[in-house]
């Protein structure tokens, strides 16, 4: 279950709030100002943070600036309606989205399910990119000046190694048997066949010369 954390020193509103998300399927714990709340943030994992800007003792950009140093989890700010001119500089600061009082409980109830699903897309969806070539580690696609290579999954599998370790030499012995999980026995040719491939493919769409042989040693990421 998803957890909220609700950072609202106005008690009507917090619980109000923490209702509605709980009858959504939401697991929520109520702080009413912002020590608490970095405290709680520090303590126990959440998925999102509800954070009222007007609080006591530590204002809600005070608390958005400290969390931001430590977690980049979505933040959405609410705060009165006169304070719309705040927007852009919470935004800065690194807040997710902005809910003015007196708000929907339908559109706060929107908002955090949109703020989540961006989150969690944004947290699985990995990419590399080196030079002209974008790895994406999710799609397992690799385009390179934005065009898709069609690869091999062995020739990807070479390239997407090569790409997740840069600085390393990978000998044919390396190669093969992280990519077929067995033992090498000593054919140079599997693995000089599949480098030529790859390397024929990328100069298709590039100028760019993306593996390097090392001699005696084996293969990289050229530099
Ligand atoms: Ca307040």
């Amino acid at each position: 279950m998803e957890r909220i954390l609700i950072i609202e020193d106005e008690k009507d509103v917090n619980q109000l709030l923490a209702q509605t998300l709980q009858d959504s399927g939401y697991e929520t714990v109520s702080v009413w100002n912002g020590m608490d709340g970095l405290q709680a943030l520090k303590q126990e994992h959440f998925d999102l943070v509800l954070l009222d800007l007007m609080l006591p003792y530590k204002s809600g950009d005070e608390v958005l600036r400290e969390l931001r140093k430590e977690s980049d989890i979505p933040v959405i700010v609410i705060s009165a309606k006169d304070m719309v001119g705040t927007k852009i500089d919470l935004l800065t600061l690194g807040a997710d989205d902005y809910i003015t009082k007196p708000f929907d409980l339908g559109e706060v109830t929107a908002r955090i399910v949109s703020n989540l699903r961006r989150y969690h897309k944004k947290e699985t969806t990995k990419q590399i990119t080196y030079k002209e070539l974008v790895l994406d580690t999710e799609a397992k696609t690799i385009t390179i000046n934005e065009t898709d290579l069609e690869l091999t999954s062995t020739e990807y599998l070479m390239l997407e190694l090569f790409l997740q370790f840069p600085n390393k030499v990978f000998s044919k012995s390396n190669l093969y048997e992280t990519i077929w999980g067995y033992e090498y026995l000593g054919d140079d040719n599997v693995i000089k066949t599949h480098i030529s491939n790859l390397r024929n493919k990328i100069k298709k769409h590039s100028e760019v010369e993306y593996i390097e042989t090392v001699w005696g040693l084996g293969y990289r990421l050229a530099k």
